[in-house]
């Protein structure tokens, strides 16, 4: 069975930043590509950084029971599809999931042995500067995130390991920590 790690925490908190400068440093890290029903973003390519998909389609695949946890996330389905599991099933494979913390939850319970990384900023403020920095997202959109992040920062007590992304080069150190004692079988 491969190694599956979950990162989760809110928008904006630099999870797709952590995991990108994580696989630099380990190559063999995978990264799942979720299925989702949102608009690309500019410079978004299908099947690289989603499976872009209809509302009908996505619906479809639930029916089928294609998908390992799903989720409704600011108006849109986002889900990580059995098939991306699959694909690392290799002994000594590492999978990153970086979902939602409805999909986390989910994923909690159908395998209680991957590792649970929740992403948390250093302050909410610090939170909105980063997702109006990113400069991807709306007025609006980024308020909708913001009102779903205070849920789920309430519920970071649920993950025994939390990494605050306040210096991002700590924060992937800590990451890489942990992934590395989850390869070595040091981590329940
Ligand atoms: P997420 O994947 O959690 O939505 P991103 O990785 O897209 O978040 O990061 C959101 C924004 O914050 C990006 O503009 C990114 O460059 C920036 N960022 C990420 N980590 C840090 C950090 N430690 N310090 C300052 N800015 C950061
Ligand atoms: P974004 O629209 O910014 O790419 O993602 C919005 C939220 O959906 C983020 O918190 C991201 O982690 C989450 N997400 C991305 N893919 C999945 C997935 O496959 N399942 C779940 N449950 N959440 C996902």
């Amino acid at each position: 069975m491969a190694h599956v790690i979950v990162i989760t925490g809110p928008s904006g908190v630099g999870k797709g930043t952590v995991i990108r400068l994580l696989r630099e440093r380990m190559p063999s890290v995978r990264l799942s590509i979720s299925a989702t029903t949102r608009a690309p973003r500019p410079g978004e390519q299908d099947q690289v950084d989603y499976h872009f998909l209809g509302a009908e389609q996505f619906d479809a695949l639930i029916a089928e029971g294609a998908f390992a946890e799903h989720a409704r996330y600011a108006g849109q389905q986002y889900g990580t599809l059995r098939s991306e599991l699959e694909e690392s099933a290799g002994e000594g494979d590492v999978i990153v999931l970086e979902i939602e913390l409805q999909g986390a939850r989910q994923i909690r319970e159908s395998m209680p042995a991957a590792l649970q990384v929740f992403i948390a900023p250093p302050s909410f403020e610090t939170l909105r500067e980063r997702l109006v920095g990113r400069g991807t997202d709306s007025a609006q959109t980024i308020d909708e995130r913001l009102a779903v992040a205070r849920e789920e920062l309430g519920a970071q007590d649920e993950f025994s390991e939390v990494i605050v992304n306040d210096r991002l080069g700590d924060a992937v150190d800590a990451l890489e920590l942990l992934v590395q004692g989850q390869l070595r079988g040091a981590v329940d």
